[in-house]
């Protein structure tokens, strides 16, 4: 199933770049190149824009019914069910995750596109009473080329969260994956091609984000940019967007607060709490990297968390008992290495890991153990910036306001999850948290249907949901007069 090379996708064709420039892309547990990929250049870009247009503006898909459109996205999930092993297996030979981890993402890309299926025949306009002698009726018509920048970190999730509700809006697509993830979204490109969508509706290019990233957020060929990534890289974004006054997406970084109150029930708040870090090696936008515990219980709930970290195995991907996977590259364990240090030298203390792990296992590829930080307090370094990696900092609270307080004092607003058997506090304080995404007694953040996205500088819009088809169509409100007497508004 792994080729040697892969090409662009552009107009429903393999191609190479223009320039036949390619990069290697690597299996990040072992060091090891996977594939050599086609590096696309700017002219690349122009071709694979120029596509989508040509897509967009004959209609030829965004005319299909609505029902057709569905049975397409449809056929892509079926086509991905079908090879979901292989598709399993390339996800976790370019990511280093844990196979438990990409089985649940691959299956939640494949849900993606079953709910945008559904989705599609939902999106119609409405009929608004007007004065009399009038008609009004709105269209909701496809926003048009969308360009699609996305991370390394869920590399086929998040290829789907971008292209199916595109698809579903009758939009037409550029998706630019990430340089070190770029084989899944690649062989997508190529699903959706085989289950129908015709050519150059989903136009698929690999390269540099900082050459053709930054040239595809600018063009103006380009009617959307839907970016996820570094909440820097979004700022970038939104500044060349800004040109032509494109539509912009974001989901950026976050650094969200995982609260445990004393009265919560301890072994579900530890394992859910385990989860809510170390989960695909703690390199999640949504990950809980900072816990707060109540004083009452910190010491017990500190020394079970401990415990339960110890047990959770890191290593080989491919195992099925593996909990934590490879870390994605050296320099992203290079900073999280530099982010432990700078902890300690704040004052924190290291009560697990801290370092690579040993032995003969880990003397390829790119690995750090779970690590967890006690002593923290929320103004250090180690708690405002997002680490991206399996590194947790544990803050004592006293108060339901205090932690609230805490919890709230961040530049980003992802996710938020209460820990606590006293519903009306988890509801109030489900209130209070300023994020998009909040769990109460629960580690999971995302189900198809369910409005994913941030406040604050974790982004804006929504992914995911329903409501994600306004960002990928326009309103269009025709008025229309339809009184008996011709209208002479000037009276001349
Ligand atoms: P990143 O460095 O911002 O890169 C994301 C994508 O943008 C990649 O495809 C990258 O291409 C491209 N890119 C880089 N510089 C660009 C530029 N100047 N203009 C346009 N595109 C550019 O993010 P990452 O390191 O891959 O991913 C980690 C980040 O993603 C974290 O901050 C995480 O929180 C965030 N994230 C957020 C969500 C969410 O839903 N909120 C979900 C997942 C991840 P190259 O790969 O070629 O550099
Ligand atoms: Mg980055």
């Amino acid at each position: 199933m792994l080729k040697e090379s892969y090409q662009l996708l552009i107009n429903g064709q393999h191609c190479d770049s223009n320039t036949g420039e390619t990069f290697v892309t690597y299996n990040p547990a072992t060091g090891e190149p996977l594939a050599k990929i086609a590096s696309a250049s700017k002219e690349d870009v122009d071709r694979a824009v120029a596509a989508a247009r040509a897509a967009l503006e004959t209609g030829k898909w965004s005319r299909y019914p609505a029902s057709r459109r569905g049975q397409i996205l449809n056929r892509i999930a079926q086509i991905m069910r079908e090879r979901f092993d292989k598709l399993v297996e390339l996800e976790v030979l370019n990511s280093g995750k844990a196979l438990s981890a990409a089985k649940g993402q691959v299956m939640q890309a494949i849900e993606d596109f079953e709910f945008y299926a559904g989705a599609t025949t939902t999106l119609s306009g409405e009929t608004i009473p007007v004065p009399n002698g009038f008609f009004n009726y709105t269209l909701r018509e496809p926003v048009g080329v969308c360009a699609q920048i996305i991370p390394w970190n869920y590399p086929m999730m998040m290829a789907a969260w971008k292209i199916a509700p595109a698809l579903a809006a009758g939009c037409t697509v550029v998706l630019k994956p990430a340089s070190l993830t770029p084989i899944t979204a690649l062989v997508l490109g190529d699903i959706c091609l085989e289950a129908g969508v015709p050519e150059g509706v989903v136009n698929v290019i690999t390269g540099s984000g900082a050459t053709i990233g930054s040239y595809l957020a600018q063009h103006p060929g380009v009617d959307k940019v839907a970016f996820t990534g570094e909440t820097t890289t979004g700022k970038d974004i939104m500044r060349r967007a800004s040109e032509t006054l494109k539509r912009v997406t974001l989901e950026l970084g976050g650094k969200s607060p995982n609260i445990v109150f004393d009265d919560a029930d301890l072994d579900a708040a530890v394992d859910g709490s385990l989860f809510g870090i170390f989960y695909n090696t703690g390199q999640s936008c949504e990950a809980r990297s900072r816990l707060f515990v109540h004083e009452r219980i910190y010491s017990q709930f500190v020394e079970r968390f401990v415990e339960k970290a110890k047990k959770l195995r890191v290593g080989d991907p491919f195992d099925p008992n593996t909990h934590v996977g490879a870390v994605i590259s050296a320099k992203q364990e290079e900073v999280i290495d530099g982010y432990v240090k700078l902890g300690l030298q704040e004052g924190a203390t290291l009560l697990y890991g801290g370092k690579r792990p040993e032995g003969e296992a880990f003397s390829k590829g790119h690995w750090y153990m779970p690590t967890i930080l006690a002593d923290v307090t929320n103004d250090m370094r180690v708690a405002q910036e997002e680490i991206f990696g399996p590194v947790v900092v544990i803050i004592k609270f006293s108060d339901e306001k205090d932690v609230i307080r805490q919890a709230n004092d961040t530049i980003y607003g992802l996710a938020a999850a209460i820990w606590t058997k006293d519903f009306a506090k988890a509801h109030r304080v489900a209130a209070a948290v300023k994020a998009g995404i909040v769990m109460l007694n629960s580690p999971f953040s995302a189900f198809p249907g369910l409005p994913f996205g941030g406040y604050k500088q974790s982004g804006y819009g929504r992914e995911l949901a329903l409501e994600t088809l306004n960002l990928y169509t326009e309103t269009k409100s025709v008025l229309s007069y339809i009184g008996e007497k011709p209208l002479n508004p000037f009276g001349v």
